[in-house]
């Protein structure tokens, strides 16, 4: 009740958290859903495969390319980018508009292209920067998470190492040692 989020005249701000693949950023936000109810969490529109254990309208809204077709023609996504040379992924833009208007906190968990968007158009925005403790822990993250083939992992690499030399751009860095400190942490910029 009468949480302020941080925004000028208690508006809720938007709080966009980004960083390297498998350096966590679906583990915190999954944290934050689970133990933090106050914080809204957008739900992203992709055209990848779902994997094993992920639900559609809870994890993404997995979309065929001719609805992200749609959904880029008719503006309805604040952002969305081509990761990691393969799939779409976008946030719808009016679930995020409607959070805010109702004073919520709002949490985007997107890639470094999609913050950039972000920035351009909702500036007042605050960016986090997800950074894992070390490039050897990144390495042994993404090998761990046993998702992505060979190829996959060389690539998703080249990415990271580009997007760990982004974090200048953020307003904050959150560094991921453990999960439950770093939510609480990003929370805590969050103004809860
Ligand atoms: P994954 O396929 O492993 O779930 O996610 C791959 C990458 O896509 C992650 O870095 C994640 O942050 C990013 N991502 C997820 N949703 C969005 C989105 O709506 N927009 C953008 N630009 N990136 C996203």
């Amino acid at each position: 009740q009468g949480v302020e989020a941080g925004g000028p005249g208690g508006t809720a701000r938007l709080t966009v958290l980004a960083g390297p693949t498998a350096v966590g950023k679906g583990t915190v936000a999954a944290y934050v859903r689970a133990h933090y109810p106050d914080v809204w969490i957008s739900v992203s529109a992709t055209t990848r495969t779902r994997r094993p254990g992920e639900v559609d309208g809870v994890h993404y809204h997995f979309v065929d390319d001719a609805e992200f077709d749609r959904l880029v023609a008719e503006d309805e996504l604040l952002e969305w980018a081509v990761v990691h040379k393969r799939a779409r992924y976008g946030t719808p833009r009016r679930p995020v508009d409607r959070a805010l208007a109702q004073g919520r906190p709002a949490l985007l968990e997107i890639d470094l292209q999609g913050a950039r968007q972000v920035r351009e158009r909702m500036p007042e925005a605050r960016f986090v920067f997800l950074a894992p403790p070390s490039w050897d822990e990144l390495v042994h993250r993404l090998v761990g998470r046993g998702t992505e083939d060979e190829r996959e992992r060389e690539r998703r690499l080249e990415t990271a190492r580009e997007e760990l030399a982004a974090q200048p751009e953020f307003d904050e860095v959150v560094v991921n040692h453990e999960i439950p400190a770093a939510a609480a942490e990003l929370v805590g910029f969050m103004g809860l």
